[in-house]
């Protein structure tokens, strides 16, 4: 039987704490988690107790308990929700506690469960973690997440292997990609946030108000938010520190215009959402707006979420990510965003991210007025490789290139 790497665990918990969350002396540490993580979740506690932190509470989850909601409990449970926790959690953050979560469920637990349930639930769910999820989103403390490979994920990755083997193989595959498998991943995230930041000042002192895009399919005007700040790899929280949020993390990304995209584009790697792959989108963009939308398989769901409400046609993101990147070079498709979205430049439609301007104290209505798009999803598609160039336009309407063939010209 297969066993997952112990010094790799352990090199990527150390990762984790020291880079990740960059936990401070004294500070406490919330951190959620499949139960599956279990070895994960004991060398995170104990690199963070060697970094002084105060208290460390782990909060896991599991499939068979999750399920067995949904199979048996009576039907007025799923217009509630455990609100003393997420207020406990708010509460939690009010007072600079840390934050990591581990990802690594069933991205199909729910799949054969109710609908009805399953979207009360979820609804439930979002309005009682609010106080939680505001505090992560507006980034007022150091926060980070890693991965874990579990089981039904490692199968859905590599369904044709002994689960030992898949889980093994799905491991290695999230150690490399998170910069965990080289003798010092602390060095070499230093370095790679070193690399980021001077592509993230390149294209700020360029202050680009248009990206270009042109490849097979692909002939699309992106303009970018006004006061857009680009932004990648390690950034400041409001409590003072600086983390790595995403683990892996290959992108530099900012707020595009909502109202000033023009052209057409297609997806150059298929896009897994909620348990359907949408592959081949095509689409055309007019003053911002989706109008047309095609895509070879999964165009029912593709039609749905551009449906979803106002802002779902519109963009909130758009990222530069070279096809050398680690996670493009491995050829997984991981069925997880917070891999797949590193694998190639991409856009997201729906929701912007408010911290991607320079002014970090804008009202959402400024935040609107900017060109900041909102909209209850977002959803990352690949539009980049190694055949799609990319030109920065400037004010002055210069042309300059910032990827040939899928690679930064800087
Ligand atoms: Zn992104
Ligand atoms: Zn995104």
């Amino acid at each position: 039987m297969k066993k997952i790497d112990e010094q790799k665990i352990d090199k990527l918990a150390n990762l984790a704490v020291k880079r990740g969350v960059s936990l401070q002396k004294g500070q406490n540490l919330l951190i959620s988690a499949p139960i599956e993580a279990l070895p994960l979740v004991r060398k995170i506690t104990e690199h963070a107790y060697k970094e002084g932190a105060n208290i460390v509470t782990p909060l896991f989850s599991d499939d068979e308990i999750t399920l067995s909601r949904f199979k048996y409990a009576p039907d007025e449970s799923f217009d509630t929700a455990t609100n003393w926790l997420y207020n406990g959690m708010g509460e939690a953050f009010d007072n600079n506690t840390a934050r990591m979560a581990i990802a690594g469920d069933d991205p199909m637990l729910l799949a054969e469960m109710d609908p009805d349930k399953v979207s009360r639930a979820n609804k439930a769910t979002n309005k009682a973690y609010k106080p939680a999820r505001e505090r992560i989103t507006e980034f007022k403390i150091n926060w980070n997440i890693i991965s874990w490979p579990g089981k039904a994920w490692a199968k859905r990755v590599f369904p044709n292997l002994q689960e030992d083997e898949a889980i093994v193989k799905l491991a290695d595959a999230i150690f490399d990609a998170s910069r965990a498998s080289v003798e010092d991943p602390i060095a070499a995230w230093d370095e790679h946030n070193k690399s980021l930041k001077i592509k993230t000042d390149w294209l700020n002192n360029h202050n680009f108000q248009t990206l270009h895009y042109k490849g097979p399919g692909t002939d699309l005007k992106i303009d970018l938010a006004d006061g857009h700040e680009w932004m990648g790899g390690a950034s400041l929280a409001q409590n003072g520190i600086i983390c790595n949020p995403n683990i892996p993390s290959e992108e530099v990304f900012t707020t595009p215009h909502a109202f000033k995209v023009e052209g057409h584009v297609c997806s150059t790697k298929p896009l897994s959402y909620q348990g359907t792959l949408i592959d081949e989108i095509k689409v055309t963009f007019k003053e911002g707006k989706i109008i047309e939308a095609h895509a070879s398989k999964g165009e029912e769901v593709l039609q749905k979420v551009l449906n979803s409400d106002e802002g779902a046609r519109r963009l909130g993101e758009v990222a530069l990510v070279p096809n050398s990147s680690p996670i493009s070079q491995s050829e997984i498709i991981f069925f997880n965003t917070l891999f797949d979205e590193n694998a190639a430049s991409h856009i997201a439609l729906g929701q912007c991210y408010t911290k991607c301007f320079k002014d970090k104290n804008l009202s959402s209505e400024e935040v609107k007025s900017n060109g900041g798009n909102s909209s209850m999803i977002h959803i990352d598609w690949m539009i980049g490789s190694e055949q799609v160039d990319v030109d920065g336009i400037n004010l002055e309407g210069k042309s300059i290139p910032i990827f040939q063939k899928g690679e930064w010209c800087k």
